[in-house]
């Protein structure tokens, strides 16, 4: 759908709710059906001209691309919603990394991380050993921070962007409010980077986006991840999903084959079923990423919009009665089970789907078919099209890893997918691009948005090339059958 449906309605204009009164000076957050409105009083705000280039956001995507145009010689400021960077990696306790080994700061993360001890390869696809694997979010936290420290980038913490102001033209984003600590302040650039995610920069400054499930005003499930520690991590090893010693097709009474992690999903579900608890997701989930500690995924909320901030916090506490409910009922089996607690639950809920910010060119499913080649590409998707069950009875019945009936094939993103259409002097970076949904539930991943923000980063800075393309061995169908 795109924001057409999602803007205020005529009604509610001529009702005396004013679009600017409700967000900023762009239909960006209004699906919370206003109970009136309240004219706030004109005032100074401090202003700051210091940077060359602004980052909305500090998720994979906002750290590469500050990184990149920083390294590149540019004044970068970064600001952050979070008290940490790394976004869905740190803030959303993620531990799983797809599709990643393809971009230089990817694979300075790997290094970085492997220096720390804090990364485990266990993809389970043999040639690829970088390509898939489980971090410890704690040291994602700190190889975030210190890259952007080294690179001088200046990041303010706990400081979302709330508001954009373009400027007499109407064509460029001139000034950006952000709220924090030390009240609204006013911040200007000659370039600004939306990496928020969600797309919240662009959508403030008025741009227009598509959004959710073709002809549905909602997108894919979103999940509240956790931490889960176990007093012997190899007693469960039959219902882990990536333990190295498992890998592999498991054969079934029937004498079908399904992958381990199926398998290991499938095996916990039922256990969880025999405890008269049915998970929100129909694939719960546990990736170990420590000896005894695992990420434990078993959490779907459906129907939830990245705009609503009422419906968001009753997910979240939702989601977290739920986690601490199936973990209760794993820990009381005791035996393999004994010592099973709930150690973190993430700070902010994940949504998969975002705002699409419309770009100069949109990548659609046509695209992944036909295999179409740009001379601008900034990276190659190579994780399959994986679409959620979009409620619980779908979910149950196929989980996750369905593609919509797209053929895939690894796909370019081309860096004017990463331009706004609608303001000269905006990119995007992450899963906010300019996609449509099919192409989004693949590039969505990880390995894609560090790409993706890297190209960026250069190309703010006036020194983007475009990439060369290395093909994997093999072209895979779908996403190693593990879900995103
Ligand atoms: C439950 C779940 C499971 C997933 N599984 C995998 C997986 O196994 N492997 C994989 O590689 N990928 C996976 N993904 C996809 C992937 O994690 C995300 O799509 C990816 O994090 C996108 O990176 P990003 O930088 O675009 O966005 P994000 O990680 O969302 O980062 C955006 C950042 O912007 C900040 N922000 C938001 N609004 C504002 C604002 N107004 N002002 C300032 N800052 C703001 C946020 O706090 C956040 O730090 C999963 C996603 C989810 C939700």
């Amino acid at each position: 759908m795109s924001n057409a449906g999602i803007c205020v309605s005529r009604r509610q204009l001529i009702a005396g709710v004013g679009a600017a009164a409700l967000c900023g000076g762009g239909c960006a957050m209004l699906s919370v059906s206003p109970r009136g409105a309240f004219r706030e009083k004109e005032r100074d705000v401090p202003l700051d001209e210091w940077a060359d280039i602004i980052v909305a956001g500090g998720g994979p995507a906002g750290v590469a691309a500050a990184v990149s145009a920083a390294r590149a010689g540019k004044k970068v400021r970064l600001f952050e919603l979070q008290g940490c960077l790394g976004g869905v990696w740190t803030a959303g306790l993620l531990s799983y990394i797809f599709d990643f080994n393809k971009s230089e700061i990817g694979w300075e993360i790997i290094r970085r991380l492997d220096a720390l001890g804090a990364r485990r390869i266990d993809s389970g696809v043999t040639y690829d050993l970088d390509r898939n694997w489980t971090y410890e979010p704690e040291y994602m936290k700190f190889v975030c921070e210190e890259m952007c420290r080294e690179a001088g980038v200046r990041t303010i913490l706990q400081c979302p962007v709330v508001a954009a102001y373009r400027d007499a033209s109407g064509r460029n984003i001139e000034t950006i409010i952000t709220e924090s600590k030390s009240g609204r302040r006013a911040w200007r650039a000659k370039t600004f980077i939306d990496c928020t995610g969600d797309g919240d920069l662009a959508a403030l400054a008025g741009c227009g986006f598509d959004y959710g499930y073709p002809g549905l005003d909602y997108g894919q499930p979103a999940t509240m991840n956790a931490l889960v520690a176990v007093d012997d991590g190899d007693a469960i090893a039959e219902y882990v999903s990536n333990d190295p010693a498992m890998w592999s097709r498991v054969t079934l009474p029937d004498g079908s084959t399904k992958s381990h992690h199926i398998y290991a999903s499938h095996k916990l579900k039922m256990l969880l079923h025999e405890q008269g608890l049915d998970p929100s997701y129909g694939d719960p989930t546990l990736f170990r990423f420590h000896k005894n500690v695992f990420c434990f995924m078993a959490n779907h909320e459906y129907r939830l919009r990245v705009d609503d901030a009422e419906a968001i916090s009753d997910a979240t506490m939702r989601s977290r009665r739920e986690i601490v409910a199936l973990a209760s009922a794993l820990e009381k089996l005791g035996g393999p089970w004994k010592g099973f607690r709930v150690i973190g639950t993430a700070e902010q809920i994940g949504h998969r789907d975002a705002r699409r910010i419309h770009g100069r060119y949109t990548v659609t499913r046509n695209d992944i078919e036909s295999g179409v080649t740009f001379d601008d590409v900034c990276t190659v998707s190579r994780f399959g099209i994986d679409i959620h069950g979009i409620d619980k009875k779908m979910n149950d019945d196929k989980a996750a890893g369905n593609s919509g009936g797209v053929k895939f094939r690894p796909f370019q993103i081309p860096l004017r997918s990463c331009i706004a259409k609608d303001a000269d002097n905006l990119y995007m970076a992450g899963r906010n691009i300019s996609g449509d949904f099919y192409a989004q539930a693949s590039y969505r991943v990880t390995g894609s948005s560090v790409a993706i923000g890297e190209a960026v980063g250069k190309a703010a800075a006036g020194v983007f090339k475009p990439v060369a393309i290395v093909e994997s061995p093999t072209l895979e169908s779908c996403s190693d059958g593990r879900n995103s």
